[in-house]
């Protein structure tokens, strides 16, 4: 219904599957019938998916975006016909920019599964309602982009301060943390997708998540380790 829903992960899915081009089409900027203005969150994400795109190597030029009503007719026709040709002249995705297929399937995985985290650093800039076509290109910059995947921020679970109150596990949509009663919590970190609800939940007494900006994460603390002995239960 709206181009507002049109997540970033959808585009990415697109080019995953092989699509040599995404156009999205949403009404005219400003005469959106609802008060979200769902059509500048598509275009925001339109031009953060673009600079991913130029980060992984792949030519932005296929991903567009336009707006206009539903009795545009011969404009869609117009632009269609007109992206479908600059799509053709720039060639198949991938092989055009020599890249190989199975490198690019996986980047454009590891950054699918980077979608939250990239949402959450980005949601000021994702709100933005840019009322001039000029200031476009400003919105995210090649090098914002660049330090973003240097930079990305890793969640651990300290085991010195878990006091397996279970509350990050509750709330973690991955379901990436492992633990149970009375068990230090761990975070797996292949199903981790970065989104710091963990970091945010954990009862300030405890503080337990910690933040890792691009340095390793240590290993999990091992099965055997992770039981907590409770004071009360010691004597
Ligand atoms: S950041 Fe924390 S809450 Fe979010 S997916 Fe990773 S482990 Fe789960
Ligand atoms: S919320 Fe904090 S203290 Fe509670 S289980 Fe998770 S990491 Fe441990």
């Amino acid at each position: 219904m709206c181009s507002g829903r049109v997540d970033l992960e959808f585009v990415l899915r697109a080019f995953s599957n092989g699509m040599d081009g995404v156009f999205i089409g949403g009404c005219r900027l400003n005469e959106c019938n609802y008060i979200t203005h769902g059509n500048y969150h598509a275009l925001n994400m339109v031009l953060l998916c673009r600079r991913i795109m130029e980060h992984i190597g792949l030519n932005p030029e296929r991903l567009r975006i336009e707006f206009m009503s539903s009795a545009e007719g011969n404009l869609f026709a117009e632009v269609m016909s007109e992206f479908g040709n600059q799509v053709n002249k720039i060639g198949p995705l991938g092989k055009a920019e020599g890249i190989e297929q199975n490198e690019l399937k996986s980047k454009l995985a590891e950054i699918t599964k980077l979608v939250p985290y990239i949402k959450v650093v980005n949601q000021e800039k994702l709100a933005s309602r840019l009322e001039n076509p000029e200031e476009y290109d400003k919105l995210f910059t090649k090098d914002e982009i660049d330090k973003l995947f240097r930079e990305v921020i890793s969640y651990y679970i300290d085991p010195e301060k878990c006091q397996a109150c279970m509350t990050c596990a509750k709330r973690c949509p991955a379901e990436a943390i492992g633990g149970g009663k009375n068990l230090i919590h761990v975070i797996d970190q292949e199903k981790c997708i970065k989104c710091g609800t963990c970091f945010e939940v954990c009862p300030p007494k405890f503080r337990a998540v910690t933040e890792i900006a691009g340095a390793p994460v240590p290993p999990p603390i091992p099965e055997e380790k992770r039981t907590i002995v409770r004071k009360s239960k010691e004597s």
